[in-house]
């Protein structure tokens, strides 16, 4: 016989959730569509590794596991909570009369074990917010209030569903001690109480247990603890792990017709950008990571993905208006309407966070729930400069460079290619010219054309091709910028004017495999260039460096020389946006015999941004420490006798980082370090 009163408490407690996930649907469709459905694998395996598995909350040997055991307890629980609901309603219906008796057992060991495994996380977690309180939780408009009243009616759920089966078992003691480890012990503890007072402590502990879960899920739409619900669907739609290109900027459609290129404010987002704000759990794993914010700027991508979600909660209602107007004041401190002349620029997001970036993706990496802040920054600059033209003014020769000189930097075109006078390097036209197409493609970048000390790096790595005997060309005055530091600024129009071009000179030359020592190259060809139809293998030098070494094809002096200690320098656009973190490593290990690789406290896809890029290399770092000095200071401690790294970006800014330490210890790049023991 069905219960009408839980019943109609159902009823209730299932409209208004209904009411406000419509609602929060109804706010996500104000951003701009996005197929997200592509790649039905790959997106599944996130789910099931980053999602199910914690893969990324499990890096965190503290916070990480605790974490990783309540959202598991809660998966284990929900099994448990239904049972509880369906109970409610039918009480004829229980799991120990539909399953068999031993499957029965597992299923009450597990809600057990997970009750005390998940009070105990909880209680750990509490402590933590309240009495410890680590810097990560702190700061820019973090929901305190909002984790404790989660973590603390989580609690509750869990001491009411072990008293629940306790005072059941005193009721009546069906089950071996051994499923019910918890409760048999706290049930011996109380069999002092009368099986009247049990009885009713029971049901008083059901209807507990039952209404907290209610409300619980009723609160959820308007707490951070949003993500209990959309986390995992939101690591499934997510991009930042695959599928496509890992890094790779949305691609633009300037013919479009509208007035608004990029965003300023959050219906210029996608519905996934906006998703991003209702999964972020506040963490503050981002944040923690961001070179930027560690060095005293005023960015915090924690702040980016938060006002995102609170700029959606003031401005949406009024957009999608209706039965909306009833919910509004459950917002809180956000005010009810969209007042003229707010926007997510500008109202809640200042130029000054947005240009502090370095693109580094150190965030998007460290996210648990695979949230994207980098994209969100990079539409909002892009809005800025398109549709604004605000930018920093320090960037604009930059800007002016690339458009009259193809190079960020104001060097004639014409010599670009005077660092290869005297060592025998033929160009692509001379080649073609005798109907000869080699093997690979030199793409040598405009910090390696012009600047002088990358020039260094630019004619070891053409030495090592040479002795090596791979057949090579380069472009020579024919390669120009591939635009995508105009990209990373914002600047989509001059981006896709010289990635055009690019694709031209190199599709008219049949290219098919380029090498680069410069990884914004090896990304930029490799990973964007099939936004705009440019479909090239691209091999940084060190993979190709690696390769030669592997091969025996490198001619190396056969003394070992002095034993070295090296420290090496992850970038982050060969690290984090490509995967490539092994093959430097082994380039160094390979070419010198006697070395040993000192590895600083960031590394790898941890290690800390130059902060060169996003178009940080052309402005001013005028607030907080120097990143680069922040990251030479790390590579020192390690107290290796050499830095190496693998970009010409990275190159210059640890080297004045050196500088600027008074340090003596060589930078050097690794084509640099083969380069010393060619035989000669
Ligand atoms: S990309 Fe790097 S610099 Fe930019 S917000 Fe993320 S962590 Fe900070
Ligand atoms: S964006 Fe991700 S890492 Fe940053 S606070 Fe939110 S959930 Fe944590």
């Amino acid at each position: 016989m069905p219960n009408p009163v839980f019943l109609l408490v159902l009823a209730v407690a299932f409209a208004a959730f209904s009411f406000s996930a419509q609602r929060l649907y109804r706010f996500l469709r104000i951003g701009h569509d996005e197929i997200r459905w592509n790649d039905l694998g790959r997106r599944s395996w996130n789910l099931f590794s980053i999602g199910i598995g914690q893969r990324k909350i499990l890096r965190d040997p503290v916070a990480g596991p605790l974490h990783a055991l309540v959202f598991w307890g809660f998966v284990v629980l929900t099994a448990g909570s239904v049972e509880i609901l369906v109970h409610g309603a039918m009480p004829a219906f229980s799991l120990e009369r539909v399953l068999p008796p031993a499957m029965h057992g597992l299923f009450i060991l597990s809600q057990e074990a997970f009750a005390v495994f998940v009070l105990v996380a909880v209680s750990v977690l509490l402590y933590r917010r309240i009495v410890v309180k680590p810097a990560r939780l702190q700061g820019d408009n973090v929901h305190s209030g909002d984790a404790i009243l989660i973590l603390s009616m989580i609690a509750g759920l869990m001491v009411t569903l072990i008293l629940m089966s306790a005072f059941d078992r005193i009721v009546s003691p069906r089950f071996p001690v051994v499923v019910q480890p918890v409760s048999a012990p706290v049930a011996m503890a109380l069999s002092w109480v009368s099986p009247a007072v049990a009885t009713a402590a029971r049901d008083a502990n059901w209807w507990a247990h039952a209404l907290l879960l209610l409300v619980f899920l009723n609160y959820l739409p308007y707490s951070k603890h949003l993500h209990v619900i959309v986390s995992l669907p939101n690591t499934f739609l997510s991009n930042t792990s695959g599928p496509g290109p890992i890094g790779a900027m949305k691609p633009m459609d300037l013919e479009a017709e509208t007035e608004q290129f990029g965003a300023a404010d959050v219906m210029h987002l996608s519905w996934k950008n906006l998703l991003d704000g209702y999964s972020c759990t506040e963490c503050g794993r981002c944040t923690s990571v961001c070179p930027a914010n560690l060095t005293g700027k005023p960015l915090s991508p924690r702040k980016i993905v938060i006002n995102t979600r609170e700029r959606l909660a003031e401005v949406a209602p009024s957009i999608v208006g209706g039965t909306d107007v009833v919910a509004q004041p459950l917002f809180g401190d956000v005010a009810p309407e969209a007042q003229p002349g707010r926007r997510l620029t500008d109202t809640f997001i200042t130029e000054e966070e947005l240009w502090a970036c370095t693109s580094c993706r150190a965030c998007v990496h460290e996210c648990p729930v695979s949230i994207d802040q980098l994209e969100i920054i990079n539409e909002l600059r892009r809005g800025l400069v398109l549709t604004e033209s605000r930018f920093p003014e320090e960037v604009q020769p930059a800007f002016e460079s690339m458009e009259r000189n193809g190079s960020p930097w104001a060097f004639k075109p014409a010599d670009r290619a005077n660092w290869a006078e005297g060592l025998d390097i033929p160009t692509m036209a001379e080649l073609a010219g005798r109907g000869i197409r080699p093997d690979v493609l030199f793409w040598v970048g405009c910090m390696g054309s012009f600047d002088d000390r990358a020039k260094k790096v630019t004619v070891a790595f053409a030495r090592i091709l040479q002795a090596s005997g791979v057949h090579f060309a380069i472009l020579g005055q024919e390669e120009s910028c591939h635009g995508d530091p105009a990209r990373r600024m914002g600047n989509e129009y001059l981006y896709q004017m010289l990635a055009r071009q690019a694709i031209e000179t190199l599709n008219g030359y049949g290219v098919t495999t380029v090498v680069t020592s410069c990884p914004h190259c090896f990304h930029q060809i490799g990973k964007e260039f099939p936004q705009l139809g440019g479909h090239f293998e691209v091999i940084h030098h060190s993979e190709f460096l690696a390769r030669l070494l592997a091969e025996d094809k490198v001619p190396l002096d056969s003394e070992e020389g002095r034993h070295l200690t090296i420290a090496f320098h992850d970038s982050c656009y060969l690290g984090r946006y490509n995967d490539v973190y092994e093959a430097p490593r082994e380039a160094i290990r390979r070419s010198l015999p006697v070395v040993s690789l000192a590895e600083p406290a960031r590394t790898r896809d941890r290690g800390l941004c130059c902060g060169a890029g996003g178009g940080r290399m052309f402005m001013e770092e005028r607030t907080g420490k120097r990143i680069n000095v922040e990251r030479t200071e790390e590579l020192l401690a390690t107290g290796a006798d050499e830095l190496a790294v693998a970009c010409p970006f990275c190159l210059t800014m640890i080297s004045d980082g050196a500088r600027a330490l008074g340090s003596e210890v060589p930078v050097q790049d690794i084509a640099e370090v083969v380069a010393s023991r060619l035989r000669a």
